[in-house]
């Protein structure tokens, strides 16, 4: 991919629309705007200007089926290409990781020099920049934690927490479980580290009405410090994602195989 002057009016090739959606999934929708300073970022990749990139990003919010049945997107003006790479990709979210760290490797795609980022919490990695220091599998995790936290706003599905040092994404499945899925943000719930871990020991599940259901264990314990944190959660409603649902499928297999009843 070559890096060309600014580029008004040209069609989006195939390796710009995957980095596109490789940004798209790892910034909060409400920022997808000209001026966050990855939508900037990815424009001085591209050549593009900003404004052109976050009508991109938002192009590509059409296809969330979350904000469509919403009608935040409302956007219209996409090509058949965002369709197909759109559908590619979001059946195979390791291919989409790869290419876009191949595409972000490329020479003279990243400028030289460039240096980490200012927010590692919720930077988006720099492709070259971060290889030599960050392995391979760390490059899917920093996908997946991205994009599980973006998409819930940065805070616990369960208890609302909102400080991005607390949550973790937590794996629905786990990834030694289902190695096709360790990437993918349907199987991903963003928890604080309390409620991740109970989700992790089955104390904790939710059904397939979205609500939180408690096991047996934790609803006996005596200590208020579980009843307030857990055992109060039973029945209510998770706090549902802006985009990238839990995926039926993974929740039922959690509730089946790690739930504790
Ligand atoms: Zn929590």
């Amino acid at each position: 991919m070559s890096r060309p002057e600014q580029k008004y009016g040209v069609a989006w090739s195939r390796d710009e629309l995957i980095l596109a959606l490789y940004y798209y999934c790892q910034i909060p929708f409400a920022r997808t705007k000209a001026s966050n300073p990855e939508v900037i970022k990815l424009a001085s990749i591209l050549g593009r200007s900003p404004s052109s990139v976050a009508r991109k990003l938002g192009n590509l919010g059409a296809f969330d089926p979350v904000l469509a049945k919403k009608g935040i997107s409302g956007l219209t003006h996409y090509s058949k290409t965002d369709k197909a790479v759109w559908e590619e990709f979001t059946n195979n979210w390791d291919a989409l990781v790869r290419e876009s760290q191949r595409l972000l490797a490329s020479p003279g795609v990243i400028p030289q020099g460039e240096g980490p980022h200012d927010e590692p919490e919720v930077g988006l990695p720099t492709g070259a920049t971060e290889r030599p220091v960050v392995g391979v599998q760390r490059v899917y995790q920093d996908f997946f934690r991205r994009t599980v936290l973006a998409s819930y706003d940065f805070t616990c599905c369960v208890c609302g927490a909102d400080l991005p040092m607390l949550l973790i994404a937590s794996h629905i499945v786990p990834w030694s479980v289902d190695k096709q899925n360790r990437v993918n943000p349907e199987n991903g719930l963003c928890l604080c580290v309390l409620h991740d871990r109970a989700y992790d020991r089955g104390l904790l599940a939710v059904d397939d009405k979205m609500v939180i259901v408690v096991s047996r264990e934790a609803r006996k314990s005596r200590s208020e410090f579980v009843q307030h944190t857990i055992v109060e959660f039973a029945d209510k409603s998770l706090h549902a994602p802006r985009r990238f649902f839990p995926r039926q499928r993974f929740l039922k297999w959690h509730l089946h195989n790690v739930f504790a009843q």
